[in-house]
């Protein structure tokens, strides 16, 4: 028989390893000095694998397609670090509202290189994109287009825009984040978009630059990308196409999305077949830079055995609010001992009042007590924007790690923040 070494989970971020004190190290540091010197819950970012997959995309795009850019999804982690980090790679972005807009320029984004979405932007927030000079604004419907189009004659500005299509295209993915199919809030029907293409022509303000598709969220399949960039191709040819965001990654060790070279290989090919080799290809990627960048710290506060285990730390919903909201699944490992093999069947429970948060469900742990600091791997995206003050909990700092260096760029939320807007 051959012993198999135990190692750590391949969903950590790039650098990872068990040190020799046998900790978990994230970016060079132990993660259990970094529970002591920081608090927890944390949000630890991996400085270097935030980079180098941000560098991979860029470079998997730049290599097969001249006229592209690439937008970070500022949704999936809109804290200024990760923006300007982001930037300094080569990325602009997208922004889904008024804040995010403002957050993208306050971190020093080209305006020129930032696309807002949004199906129901209010006129403040179309007036801000145009007095900022956003690249695009993509269209979301006709009262929208009609909108912007007076707003564009107000303030005596031009805008370029892109139509979004919803092409009827759904992707195997969880129905809250699957926005392709017919009957979606997001975009334009095929025929819809038609009427809006046919619109612009007469639009004294508005330049349609082309159409944006994003099918939706967490896809592990490429052939639904395939047929979104079809369904966008028999709308007519234009000088610019967003090809949104949408690809999956992996939580745990069982998931398996393909490769981003083989995703934008796949794209960038079918927009070749499809709509022609000479077009300005735009990508939307969110999670897929994000998500295994960041590995949120927690202790346990107590374990308690009723029927089953109940291992609950001191954060939960308010920082992770993913397992709630999808189902979605998630490791954990304790942090001073992430190889060691787990003793009993766990439920990571938070510390809020319903029975429904429950970070990780069935997860085996070696010997849980009070005190430890369990780390669960891949919560970079559509954690720090989901999280909340649910029972008076302030948000977790995010603290950026590289080469042994951890630095906080967002600190952990005070008690008086948490009255901080009230008057009375
Ligand atoms: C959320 C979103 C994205 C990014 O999606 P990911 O799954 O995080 O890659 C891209 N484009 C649009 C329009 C979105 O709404």
């Amino acid at each position: 028989m051959t012993a198999t070494t135990p190692t750590l989970s391949r969903v950590y971020p790039l650098g990872s390893r068990v040190n020799e004190r046998g900790h978990l190290e994230l970016g060079g540091c132990d993660a259990i000095e970094l529970a002591r010197e920081f608090g927890t819950p944390a949000y630890v970012v991996a400085e270097g694998d935030l980079r180098a997959r941000a560098r991979e995309f860029v470079e998997a795009v730049a290599s097969q397609h001249a006229d592209y850019d690439v937008l970070f999804a500022s949704k999936a982690f809109p804290c200024t670090a990760v923006y300007r980090t982001l930037a300094e790679e080569g990325l602009g972005c997208d922004v889904a509202s008024g804040g995010e807009l403002f957050l993208a320029l306050r971190a020093g984004l080209d305006p020129a290189r930032i696309v807002l979405h949004g199906n129901a932007k209010s006129s403040a927030e179309l007036e801000q994109a145009l007095e900022a000079g956003v690249g695009h604004i993509v269209l979301d419907s006709i009262d929208e287009l009609e909108r912007l189009d007076r707003l564009a004659a107000r303030l005596a500005s031009r805008q370029r825009v892109l139509i979004r299509v919803t092409p009827d295209v759904a992707g195997e993915t969880h129905r809250a984040i699957s926005t392709g199919q017919a009957d979606s809030k997001f975009g334009f029907s095929p025929a819809e978009a038609r009427r809006a293409i046919a619109r612009l022509e007469g639009a004294d303000r508005l330049e349609l630059g082309g159409l944006h598709v994003h099918i939706g969220s967490q896809l592990f399949e490429l052939e639904p990308f395939r047929a979104s960039i079809q369904a966008v191709a028999e709308l007519g040819t234009f000088p610019t196409y967003d090809l949104g965001g949408g690809l999956g990654v992996a939580y745990t060790s069982s998931q398996h999305p393909p490769a981003v070279a083989d995703y934008v290989h796949a794209m960038i090919a079918t927009a070749h077949e499809l709509l022609g080799a000479g077009k300005r290809l735009l990508f939307e990627p969110g999670r897929a830079l994000v998500a295994n960048s960041t590995v949120t710290l927690y202790t346990v506060e107590t374990v308690k055995r009723n029927v089953s285990t109940w291992v609950a730390v001191d954060g939960g919903m308010s920082d992770n609010l993913r397992p709630m909201l999808y189902g979605a699944a998630y490791e954990a490992v304790i942090a001073d001992r992430p190889l060691m093999p787990g003793t009993e069947r766990c439920n990571l429970a938070g510390k809020h009042c319903e029975a429904g948060d429950v970070i990780v469900r069935d997860v085996s742990l070696p010997d849980p007590g009070a005190g430890d600091v369990i780390a669960t791997p891949v919560t970079g995206a559509y954690g720090y924007s989901l999280a909340n003050n649910y029972n008076g909990i302030p948000r977790p700092p995010v603290i950026f790690c590289n080469d042994g260096n951890a630095r906080i760029v967002v600190r952990r939320e005070t008690y008086e923040e948490l009255a901080a807007r009230d008057l009375d």
